[in-house]
Order: structure tokens, then C-alpha cells, then sequence
């Protein structure tokens, strides 16, 4: 059972915990995005195993009234196996049904292979997909010009993982920096939708400035557990917000992951079991 500090960054170890959270979000007039939890997978069963897992989730979700979408990370449905395993399983779960799919950006060598299966999903779904790009990454801005092309919303994230300095900025003043290059371009030239995947509030302004001066739909994405007043707050106010919640028996490496990032969410969750 998830101990009750893991609570606050996971919704739960199965989907019927995980659909229960979205319910309670939506009545707080927040979307959701669910993630099952689990990444690198070297074994073909375990990726075959989560690929079913979100082809029964996107179709329970499709089927109910929640205001919800998955995101899925490309290494756990089998991009460690092999190109043609993650292309097949992404297939499998965008085929599955009308739920809007996202797919997140690992490391930076399967960014080539990310923009490709998505690119195809795009197309073929006539833009019912979503794919992170990461401001960390020099590359970036070409990406979003073959992106700007296509249809499909992009998630604009600071980036999670530590690429090279040569293909990166390392700097956090730098990633900022290009979050606003990458974020202004956005507005200015996609016409599929934004997402803005932080918790930043200086980016968050700033977004809603572009968005008052090009006018372009974008919605902003949170985490579970992370600045949830403002998630609300802000959903209040009108903009549209996702809040990205992962699930799943693999809690305890994403919790640490949370707590690693940042010491005040161990302490924010400690403080939740007390009170
Ligand atoms: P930071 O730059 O870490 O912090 C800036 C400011 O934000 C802080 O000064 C503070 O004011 C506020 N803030 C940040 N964290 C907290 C907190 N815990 N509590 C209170 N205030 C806080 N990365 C990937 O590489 N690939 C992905 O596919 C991916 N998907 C993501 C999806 C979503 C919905 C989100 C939100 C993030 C995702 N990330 C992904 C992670 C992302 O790359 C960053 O590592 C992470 O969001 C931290 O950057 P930030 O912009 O939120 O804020």
C-alpha cells in the first residue's frame, strides 16, 4: 500500500485510485494526465505489459466523462528493446481510442526516435497527440520548427534529465533563458496548442503575457503535489490546467525523484501526514 508521504505525489498504485484522483480534480476544475508509472524496460513482456495497461486506461478514460489524457514515457513501452517496439506499442495505445495521448521526452538520445513516431502519430490522428520538448536542449529550436508544421499540442519543459554540455545548456539562468526564446516562439507560430510544463511562475506570467499578445490556445501543466493552490487558483481564473499525476507499484523511485529534486517536497509531504 502507498505510505501516506508518497500520497501526495502519487495518485494511487492502480487506475481505479488513479481515475478516483482525476474525478476529485475535475471537480476542482482541473484536467488530469495520468502516467503509469515504470521506464526502462529490458524485458519485451513488462513493455508489452504497460502498453496493454494504457490501451485498457485510454479506453476506460474515453469511455467515462472525466476531463483527462495519458502521458507515456517511450522507454517503458519498449524503447530500449528496439525502434520498432516503441513505434509498435505507441501505436497500439493511440489506436486504442479517442483519448488524447502525450508522449515525454527522455534522454537525449531518443529524441530523433521520439520525433519521429510522434510526427507519424500526428499526421494520422489529425494532431490527437502531444509531445515535451525539453529547453535545456540546444536542438530545441529546430525541433519546434518541424513541429510548428505539424498538427498536435507540445509540452515546453525546463528538462528533467542531464544531457552533454556540448548538445546543452547547462546553466539554469541559460535554460530559463531559452524557455522564454522557445516558449515566445511557440505562441507566435503553433497553431495546435501549448503546453507549459512548470511550476515556475515567472514562466507562467510570461505565458499568459504571449498569450495576450498572439492570442494562441495554451494551457498550463502541473505535477501532483506541487504547488496545487495555484493550480486551482489558476483554473479559477480561466486558463486551462493539466495536472500530470503518475500512478502505479513503481512509486517509491519517482517519490525519491520528487524529493531529490527539491528538499521542501519532503518536508511539504511530511507536513501533510502531520496536520
Ligand atoms: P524550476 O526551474 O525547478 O523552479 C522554478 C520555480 O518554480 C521555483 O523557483 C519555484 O518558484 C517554482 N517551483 C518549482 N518546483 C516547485 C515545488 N516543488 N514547489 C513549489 N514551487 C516550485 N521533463 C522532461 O525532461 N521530460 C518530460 O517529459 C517532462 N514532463 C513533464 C511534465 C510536466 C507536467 C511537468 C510539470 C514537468 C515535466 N518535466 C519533464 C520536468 C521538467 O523538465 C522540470 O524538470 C521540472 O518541471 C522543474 O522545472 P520547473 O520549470 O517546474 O521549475
Amino acid at each position: 500500500m502507498l505510505p501516506p508521504i508518497a500520497n501526495n505525489f502519487v495518485a494511487g498504485e492502480g487506475p481505479a485510485t488513479a481515475l478516483d484522483h482525476v474525478r476529485g480534480l475535475n471537480a476542482d476544475g482541473v484536467a488530469g494526465i495520468l502516467n503509469l508509472l515504470g521506464e526502462h524496460y529490458d524485458d519485451r513482456a513488462d513493455a508489452d505489459a504497460d502498453t496493454q495497461a494504457y490501451v485498457d486506461l485510454v479506453r476506460d478514460l474515453a469511455a467515462s466523462d472525466l476531463d483527462c489524457c495519458v502521458s507515456v514515457k517511450p522507454s517503458q513501452i519498449g524503447l530500449d528493446l528496439g525502434d520498432d517496439v516503441f513505434r509498435e506499442n505507441l501505436s497500439r495505445i493511440v489506436d486504442a481510442s479517442d483519448t488524447f495521448v502525450w508522449v515525454d521526452m527522455e534522454d537525449h538520445e531518443t529524441v530523433d526516435v521520439t520525433l519521429d513516431a510522434y510526427e507519424e502519430h500526428a499526421r494520422a490522428t489529425d494532431g490527437n497527440v502531444g509531445l515535451c520538448v525539453q529547453a535545456n536542449m540546444r536542438r530545441t529550436d529546430e525541433d519546434l520548427e518541424r513541429l510548428a508544421d505539424l498538427p498536435g499540442k507540445v509540452r515546453l519543459v525546463k528538462g528533467a534529465y542531464d544531457p552533454p554540455k556540448e548538445i546543452a545548456y547547462k546553466d539554469k539562468a541559460r535554460v530559463d533563458e531559452a524557455y522564454r526564446e522557445y516558449l515566445e516562439y511557440m505562441f507566435r507560430e503553433f497553431d495546435g496548442g501549448i503546453g507549459v510544463g512548470s511550476h515556475d511562475p515567472a514562466m507562467i506570467d510570461y505565458a499568459a503575457d504571449l498569450h495576450e499578445e498572439y492570442g494562441t490556445d495554451y494551457e498550463v501543466q502541473m505535477l501532483m503535489g506541487v504547488r496545487e493552490e495555484a493550480q486551482v487558483d489558476l483554473a479559477a481564473s480561466g486558463v486551462p490546467v493539466y495536472q500530470y499525476a503518475p500512478y502505479g507499484d513503481k512509486w517509491l523511485s519517482y517519490f525519491y525523484r520528487r524529493v531529490r529534486e527539491r528538499k521542501e517536497n519532503a518536508l511539504f509531504a511530511l507536513r501533510a501526514v502531520l496536520s
